[in-house]
């Protein structure tokens, strides 16, 4: 008998665990894992202003190659109860589609990741021939301090060695099969600030009004593109996000003006060297007058994972579950991938992502039944090639 993803599935999406609460989600996948015999540690990381996450690690075999199943069981909030036609904590199955709140978004890759797992041990006598481990986080869907992040900390600190990384992700458009995410681009936020002399607005000239200064520089920032794109990555992007003065009279010129930004750019660039051109592009805008940009910290780098023999097999294992070759994407925003790169290749690969986040957010079960054969498809191409980091 395989495995059954539809089954787990259901039994996470009835466990309410929306950012940080666990909801019962980490203690089911520990309940399953022990009993397919990984070793599980439940951890619980905690960052001073941010709530506690628990997070969870399991591991089975002690040799290589390792490759890790990243995830999180964590979901947003599904605001208006009543609009869902089912409701998002019950597992409802309607027409061969199973909804709740984390269906694509991403208790059902989870749920495939695990049945894949314990189909490849079944068919192995039960051991991988090297080590498969889950990194499992509660963090993902907030602000990600107290997640993967130190989930892989952790696991390092006592001695783990990760080769290779599959995150359950959502990554399909529209069929499963679509889409693998080989990177992604980062993301940086600013602040551009600029001071002036407040006045009457029919003394114009006793005052100095930033809302003039700022207006020249957004538009000097805004003007060219920030490059011409990349061999895997869309053109880089600036986006001015708001424009605020704060202004609640009519007759006088403000003290200040701001205009916040976000930044999604490719392997053309790095944080610094954003940094440095945008104050260029707004120096030459400012002749002289006073302007500042405040940066906010980020911890999402631009990353990719050059095609080769693990984009290649996990690849080549969809494809011969869908007959059709998935296309190497680094669209979207950022994932934990962005901190998963740091210790061994990542790529992406899910459900489809039509529904996450929205109301009545759905999976057919027919995908998770695919998604689990994609899985073990890949598992059993991994352990039989012995695929060198
Ligand atoms: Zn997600």
């Amino acid at each position: 008998m395989p495995a059954d993803p539809v089954a787990l599935a259901r039994e996470l999406l009835r466990c309410p665990s929306v950012t940080p609460q666990e909801g019962g989600a980490l203690s089911l996948l520990e309940n399953t894992l022990s009993g397919a015999g990984f070793t599980v540690h439940r951890l619980v990381f905690s960052e001073p202003g941010a709530d506690d996450v628990e997070n969870l690690y399991a591991r089975i075999g002690t040799a290589g190659p390792h490759l890790a199943l990243a995830g999180h069981t964590d979901v947003v909030p599904p605001g208006d109860e009543t609009r869902w036609q089912h409701p998002p904590f019950a597992g409802d199955i309607a027409d061969g589609v199973l909804f709740g709140r984390g269906a694509v978004d991403m208790k059902g890759a989870i749920a495939c990741q695990l049945a894949a797992v314990f189909d490849h041990l079944a068919a192995n006598g039960g051991k991988p021939k090297g080590s498969i481990s889950f990194l499992i986080t509660g963090d993902e869907e907030g602000i990600a301090v107290n997640g993967t992040v130190k989930l892989l900390q952790w696991a390092v600190a006592r001695g783990g060695r990760f080769d290779h990384c599959i995150l359950g992700e959502p990554t399909n458009p529209k069929q499963l099969g679509d889409m693998v995410k080989i990177g992604r681009r980062g993301s940086l936020n600013g602040t551009l600030i600029v001071t002036g002399t407040p006045g009457h607005v029919a003394y114009p000239a006793l005052a100095d009004n930033p809302v003039r200064r700022i207006v020249t520089i957004m538009a000097a920032v805004m003007a060219e593109p920030l490059d011409a794109g990349s061999t895997h990555f869309d053109p880089s992007n600036l986006e001015f996000t708001s424009v605020d003065v704060g202004n609640k009279t009519v007759n006088v010129i403000p003290a200040e003006a701001r205009a916040r930004f976000n930044i999604r750019f490719n392997d053309h660039h790095t944080q610094s060297s954003l940094k440095t051109l945008v104050a260029a592009r707004a120096d030459a805008a400012a002749q002289g007058e006073h302007f500042r940009i405040e940066w906010d910290p980020s911890n999402a780098d631009v990353f990719l994972t050059k095609p080769g023999p693990f984009v290649e097999l996990v690849s080549c294992a969809i494809a011969e579950v869908t007959g059709r070759q998935p296309e190497l994407s680094t669209s979207g925003g950022t994932s934990d991938a962005r901190f998963i790169k740091d210790y061994c290749p990542v790529v992406e690969f899910g459900l489809v992502n039509a529904t996450m986040h929205k109301i009545d957010e759905n999976v057919a079960t027919d995908d998770l039944v695919a998604l689990t054969a994609m899985y073990r498809r890949i598992l059993d191409r991994y352990f039989a090639c012995g695929l060198s980091p």
